[in-house]
Formats: C-alpha cells, structure tokens, sequence
C-alpha cells in the first residue's frame, strides 16, 4: 500500500481542488515536522534587506494589478492571489516551499538574494487580462510565465500545480545559475510540470508526460534536429519548438534516472560560474555560445563518451527502449499544451 501521505502528484487538480487534495496529498502537512525551518522559513539569517524589499514588493504587486489581491510576504517570496488568503498559505506550506527546499538540495545551492514575486490568478480569464495589459511576448493561452527581469511569476492557477512548479524552477535557477543554456532551464523546469516526491519527501522526480508523444513522433519523422543542434543553437525559436521542448525534458529524465541530473547540473553551474568571472568583458553572445560548448563538455563528460553525438546515441537508444516496453501512460496534465 502506497504512502498516500508522502506523495505529491504535482499534476492534481485545478486550484479549487487544492484545499481537499492537497490537504491530504503533500509529503508535509500541517502539523508535519519534517523539513519546516528549512531555508525558506522566515529564518533569522535572511538578511533584513531582503525582508523590507519583500514588504516593498507586496505593496508594489497590490498596487500594480488593480484589482483587490491577497498578498503574503514569504521572504524570499511575495505570493499574491485572487482567492483566498487561506488558499493562499496552502499554495505556499504544501507546494511552493517543499518544492523550493528539495530542489536546493537536489541541485540550487544559491539562495535568492531578492523577492521572487508569485501571482495565482484563479480565472482564466483575469490571467489571459493581465498578460494582454503586460504587453509580453508571450502567447495568451500559455498558462503561467516567468518574467526574468522582474523575478515574476504570473499563473492561471486553475491549470494545476504543475505550472506552478514549471515557473518556480525557472525562478529558482536564475538565482543558483544565471547563465545556464535555455534548453536545460527549460528541460528542468519542464521535468519539474509532472513530478512527485519519492516517498520519504527528500526527492522531487519528474514522470513521463504528455511531451512524450511529441519527441517519439519527431524522432520517427525526423523532425528531431539532435543534441548538436539542441545544445549549440538558438533553442525553440521555429515552429519546431515543442520538440526542443520535449527533447530537453526528456534528456533531463534520461539523467535522472540514471542518477546523473544533480552531478550534471552542479558541474555545469561550476564551470558557468568559472565563465562569468573571466568573461565579464566578453560579449553576450559569446558568452552564450561558449556556455553552451561548455554544458555540452559537461554531458559528455558525465556520458563517459567523446562526443555529443555518442550521448545523442545513448539518449535515443534510451527513450526507445521505454517506449518499447511502455511507460508509465503519457498524460496530458491541465497545463499540456500551455507551459512555456
Ligand atoms: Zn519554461
């Protein structure tokens, strides 16, 4: 018999759901004591300026979005939502912090030094109304986004916690590895959109999802371009962009289950970070391309093999084989064909 208890299928239901389910659901109820007082708890070390520019944040987010919000201030995060401030609690003591503490084990080591605002909007329509009045790039029916410049997170919550933990990865690494290659920040945020704790609530796995079916379909048809292209060009640019998607997510999976994603990704922020302090002056573009030829060095090195194309093998040979002998189902989450 399964530990119910201990179990988070980040996949459940709509933020209406999340009251009953995930009262239930998370590895740490209430009450629970496992894993409270972590980093994300008010802790006397945060530094004061972070607190007041938390606090400045929350009334910036109320005034901004013109409509009455229920903010909270969670050094290092501001959440804010359209619910309750009940709800909102919840968001943050069952999701947003488990989530924020086991992926500082797994692989951030660098706190947040400034607020990470959160904004659930429970109605679609409220969420697609703020991205128009936004102006961002992004395209309306995509569920949540994160703003990189301004460290926001705006979510139509009703699309489920696995939009939720897209975003938050996002937020999260641009602090720990501010110049990691966009298609690892996205394959990892994107494992992060279908993922539960193990059972003891020390580990936070992604499953197989609905991009499944997407990387199958373009490695039959050869629309998959390979690890070289992935890694070294601009990533989800074209109308292919749903197999870079899946593609990136599925290499994080392979990774992890071979018990390699931690090791790969700290040794990547290691050499990045080795980047930022002797290529300060260099230009963006270089320092992008030579951050790229550096995560690709990295995956082979964790490989064991010579070149990307052998890893390209491997990942194949590897991802085949699972289908081969059927994984768990493919599902379309709430949020499947929306999470940028
Ligand atoms: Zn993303």
């Amino acid at each position: 018999m399964p530990n119910w208890g201990r179990l988070l299928l980040l996949t459940l239901g709509p933020f209406a759901l999340i009251a009953g389910s995930y009262l239930i659901a998370s590895p740490r109820a209430a009450g629970s004591s496992t894993l409270t007082g972590g980093i994300f708890r008010d802790l006397p070390d945060l530094p004061a300026e972070l607190h007041a520019a938390c606090q400045q944040m929350a009334a910036k987010t109320r005034e901004r979005f013109g409509e009455p919000l229920e903010v909270l201030t969670k050094p290092p995060f501001v959440l804010a939502t359209d619910a309750t401030q009940a709800e909102l609690c919840q968001q943050f003591e069952q999701i947003i912090e488990p989530i924020a503490q086991t992926l500082a084990a797994m692989y951030f080591d660098n706190e947040p030094t400034q607020p990470v605002t959160i904004v659930l909007l429970t109605r679609t329509d409220r969420y697609r109304a703020w991205l128009k009045a936004a102006s961002t790039a992004a395209r309306t029916e995509y569920s949540g986004i994160y703003l990189r410049d301004q460290r926001l997170v705006v979510l139509d919550a009703s699309t489920g916690a696995g939009t939720l933990a897209h975003e938050l990865t996002h937020a999260l690494c641009q602090f720990d590895a501010p110049l990691l290659p966009e298609w690892l920040d996205e394959g990892l945020a994107s494992l992060h959109e279908e993922s539960e704790f193990s059972n003891d609530g020390l580990l936070l796995l992604g499953l197989d999802n609905w991009r499944q079916p997407i990387l199958a379909q373009a490695i039959e048809n050869g629309r998959y371009r390979g690890l070289r292209s992935l890694l070294s060009e601009p990533f989800a640019q074209t109308r292919l962009a749903p197999v870079d998607y899946a593609a990136a997510r599925y290499l994080c999976l392979w990774l992890q289950e071979q018990q390699l994603l931690g090791p790969f990704y700290r040794k990547c922020r290691q050499r990045l970070e080795t980047l930022s302090a002797a290529e300060a002056a260099s230009s963006e573009a270089q320092r992008t391309a030579e951050a790229q030829r550096l995560v690709a060095a990295a995956l082979c090195q964790v490989q064991q093999v010579g070149s990307l194309e052998e890893v390209d093998t491997r990942f194949v040979a590897w991802f085949r084989s699972r289908e081969r002998v059927g994984t768990k189902s493919a599902t379309r989450g709430a949020n499947a064909p929306t999470t940028p």
